[in-house]
């Protein structure tokens, strides 16, 4: 110890090495960690695998995947789930690739989740010298998320955090990127410096409070209405107002659609449940509150024949309210006569202090025709439902599955596929609210075991995922990690041999079978069972239903393969109009 002034001082390398020290690797932890996300979602590789290391040691979850997909599809449906953006750990170039497809997905259904990638140098990417998995992803990833942002020092990762939980949840919530390239993790800093760099993000998603004009806008229009409909979307699951939402609903008298995640907000079996009348409310409405909803393509863009136009652009007459947190997205397709711009649970509290008691409730003509409307379609499902073909069809299957989330109304179902998806939508009620996790707004194929494994690790209680054989085949590597962390899944795969069916021929007579035919008779139950899950082949509903009983009761990672008539199924399941092939037919 010493130096040439005062020999007994010690030299500035001396007091460096006494000195706490922090680096990259530990300030991303703290960070996270100081804003109560205790969970990663993620696969190790270079250069992030000590992240994933230190941050079980720090007494983080990590979850590690098989394919970064399926990670991030976890995160974003935690982040939907939880309110706190999901966050999904990748390695660079490929891995951040392989993440980007559950990015845009989230961006697009409004689902907070920031994806963390490892990159390589920036003087070697930027010059374009050929660095290991070189790749600019920050540009890449920019067009795809709500927000992107890279950090090239330690010292600010803690400003990069914050920047991406708040561009995560505040607004409309989406995906985030968050580039850290390698050398930021190995820097040093002194651990008090690296502390006061770190932020706790102050009140993360601000509330948004409706202004009053726009309320009583809405109020006016809806008091007036001889048809009125609320039709409820993810954003209103999302935002956790459930009771508020209830009492909206149930005060106004007013008939109500659920969107596929809405589902459950209310039970599926409330008597102001449209969703068996939905053909014949849409068109019929005179005006219709859109609660976090989008008109998009899954309500036919508010116009043709659907909501009683001429043509296919054609307006049908409806007046639209739009309670949404985004001011943009009013008017995206057709004309929004009162939007309501805040968030969910400002705007419905505000528009519930507005329906007293003497609110006048919708005319009973209306009531009495969708009521009308439902009980003859209830009638005609409840007698397909009661048959029992043999082989079984989707909806002798359903008819199961139905059962068992009525008997479980707290466990999670996941569902993907084409008729798979269709099918499981309209038949299995849902009971309670964010139980019904699906493809959403892109109706994308692969989100699956991805979701499976969050629903199961944020919330402890038994998935259930309904799973065509085709969608399954995304993500099916997953089941090794439903074995893994032991999770409550029970995974059912409506196996019909094929994409849609399992029937189709190639056409010139070669060796190939046709482009959506699988291995017949596939055994999907032999596949967990590598694992050490639990395979069932199931044939029957009886055996369906003894198998799901089971899994449900043991908590225990299970895959049914559940074989489905390879006949049944149509192309494309009900969204046949936006395929040029199946139109044809
Ligand atoms: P669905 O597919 O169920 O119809 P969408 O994803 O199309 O639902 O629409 C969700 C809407 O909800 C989006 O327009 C989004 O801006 C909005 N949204 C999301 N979260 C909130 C919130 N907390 N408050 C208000 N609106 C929200």
């Amino acid at each position: 110890m010493g130096n040439v002034e005062n020999p007994v001082a010690a030299t500035p390398a001396e007091v460096q090495l006494v000195r706490e020290m922090t680096d990259g690797f530990q300030l991303v932890i703290d960070a996270l960690k100081l804003n109560g996300i205790d969970t990663i979602f993620g696969l190790p590789g270079i250069p992030i695998t000590d992240l994933t290391r230190k941050a079980q040691a720090a007494g983080m979850r990590v979850i590690s995947f098989r394919h970064e997909q399926n990670a991030g599809n976890a995160a974003a449906i935690a982040g939907f789930l939880t309110q706190k953006p999901g966050i999904c750990l990748t390695v660079s170039a490929p891995g951040f690739l392989n993440g980007l497809t559950a990015l845009a997905n989230a961006t697009t259904n409004c689902f907070p989740v920031i994806l963390i990638s490892g990159s390589s140098e920036r003087e070697i990417v930027d010059l374009q010298q050929g660095d290991y998995e070189e790749m600019d992803q920050l540009a890449i990833a920019k067009p795809l998320a709500k927000a992107a942002f890279r950090v090239l020092e330690a010292g600010d990762i803690g400003v990069g955090i914050a920047r991406a939980i708040r561009a995560a949840v505040s607004g409309r919530p989406g995906g985030v990127y968050l580039d850290l390239p390698a050398k930021l993790f190995a820097q040093t800093l002194d651990a008090e410096a690296g502390r006061r760099s770190l932020i706790k993000v102050v009140d993360p998603a601000p509330r948004q409070i409706p202004a009053k004009d726009a309320v009583q806008r809405a109020l006016d229009l809806l008091k007036g209405a001889k048809r009125p409909l609320i039709i409820l979307g993810k954003g209103a699951a999302y935002a956790q107002a459930d009771a508020d939402i209830r009492a909206l609903i149930e005060r106004s008298g007013i008939p109500y659609l659920p969107m596929s995640m809405a589902k459950g907000l209310l039970p599926d079996t409330h008597e102001q449940c449209a969703s068996a009348a939905r053909s014949f409310v849409l068109p019929e409405a005179d005006v219709v509150m859109l609660i976090g909803a989008r008109l998009n393509w899954l309500l036919s863009h508010g116009k043709g024949k659907t909501w009683g136009g001429k043509g296919h652009k054609d307006w049908g007459g409806q007046k639209f309210i739009q309670v949404d947190i985004s001011p943009l997205e009013a008017d995206s397709n057709v004309r929004i006569d009162a939007p309501v711009v805040g968030d969910i649970g400002s705007c419905v509290s505000a528009l519930l202090a507005g329906i007293g008691a003497s609110w006048p409730k919708p005319p009973a003509e209306w009531l009495a025709a969708v009521a009308e409307r439902k009980k003859q379609n209830i009638a005609k499902m409840a007698e397909t439902l009661a048959k029992n073909p043999a082989p079984m069809n989707f909806h002798s299957a359903l008819n199961v599955v139905r059962d068992i989330v009525k008997a479980n109304p707290d466990a999670i179902l996941v569902n993907e596929g084409a008729n798979a998806l269709d099918f499981t939508r309209s038949i299995v009620d849902m009971y309670q609210p964010r139980k019904r996790l699906d493809v959403g707004t892109w109706g994308v194929m692969g989100i699956g075991m991805g979701f499976a494994v969050a629903a199961a690790v944020v919330s402890g209680k038994p998935v259930i995922a309904v799973e065509g054989d085709s969608a399954f085949g995304f993500s099916g590597m997953e089941v090794e990690t439903l074995c893994r962390y032991n999770l409550p899944v029970c995974v059912v795969v409506f196996n019909n041999n094929g994409v849609y069916r399992g029937t189709d021929v190639n056409p010139a007579g070669g060796p190939d079978v046709a482009p959506t035919v699988f291995v017949k008779g596939a055994r999907y139950d032999k596949l967990i069972e590598a694992f050490g899950g639990v395979g069932v082949h199931a044939t029957t509903p009886a055996e369906l239903r003894k198998a799901m009983e089971e899994a449900i009761r043991s908590r225990k990672p299970t895959l049914i393969n559940a074989v489905i008539d390879e006949t049944a199924g149509t192309e494309s399941g009900r969204i046949t109009s936006l395929n040029p092939s199946a139109k044809k037919k």
